[in-house]
C-alpha cells in the first residue's frame, strides 16, 4: 500500500450544517493526517479549474452558487491508499445512493449538496494540491 495524498474540500453545507468537525474525525479516526487546511472563499476562476469536468453541464451555474454561498475548508489527508479509501468513507456523489455510515449518507442534502470533496485518482489529487496549496 503506498503513502498517498488526497485534497478534500468541505463544502458550504458541510460548515453552514456544523458537520466539520464530525467529518474531519472521522478522517482522523481512520488513520488519516491532516497535512495542511485553510479556510478559503472559492473565486470564479478556481471553481471553474477545479470543476472542468462539469463547467460545461447545465447545472454548473447552481453550482457554483453553491460553492460560494459561504467560505470552505480545504485539506489534504495523507495516509495509507489515501485517494481510494477517503472516497470510501466519504461515499458516492449522490447522498441518496450512498452506503450507510458514509459522510455523504448520513450529512448530505442531494447530489449538489454532498457535504464533502475529495480527489478521485492519484494524479487529479496532485494536481488539485498544487492548485490550492501551491
Ligand atoms: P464527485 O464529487 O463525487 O467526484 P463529480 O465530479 O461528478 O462527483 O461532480 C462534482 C460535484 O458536482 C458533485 O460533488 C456535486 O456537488 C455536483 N454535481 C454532480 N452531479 C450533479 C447534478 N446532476 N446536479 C447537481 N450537482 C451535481
Amino acid at each position: 500500500m503506498a503513502i498517498e495524498r488526497s485534497l478534500i474540500l468541505l463544502k458550504p453545507d458541510c460548515l453552514g450544517g456544523n458537520h466539520a468537525g464530525e467529518v474531519i474525525g472521522r478522517f482522523e479516526k481512520a488513520g488519516f493526517e491532516i497535512r495542511a487546511a485553510k479556510l478559503i472563499a472559492l473565486t470564479d476562476e478556481l471553481l471553474k479549474e477545479h470543476y472542468a469536468h462539469i463547467a460545461d453541464r447545465p447545472f454548473f451555474p447552481e453550482i457554483v452558487e453553491f460553492m460560494q454561498s459561504l467560505p470552505v475548508i480545504v485539506m489534504t489527508l495523507q495516509g495509507h491508499s489515501a485517494v481510494e479509501r477517503v472516497r470510501e468513507i466519504v461515499g458516492v456523489t449522490d447522498p441518496a445512493e450512498a452506503d450507510e455510515g458514509t459522510i455523504r449518507k448520513q450529512f448530505g442534502t442531494d447530489v449538489m449538496r454532498n457535504v464533502v470533496h475529495a480527489s478521485d485518482s492519484v494524479e487529479n489529487a496532485e494536481a488539485e494540491i498544487e492548485r490550492f496549496f501551491g
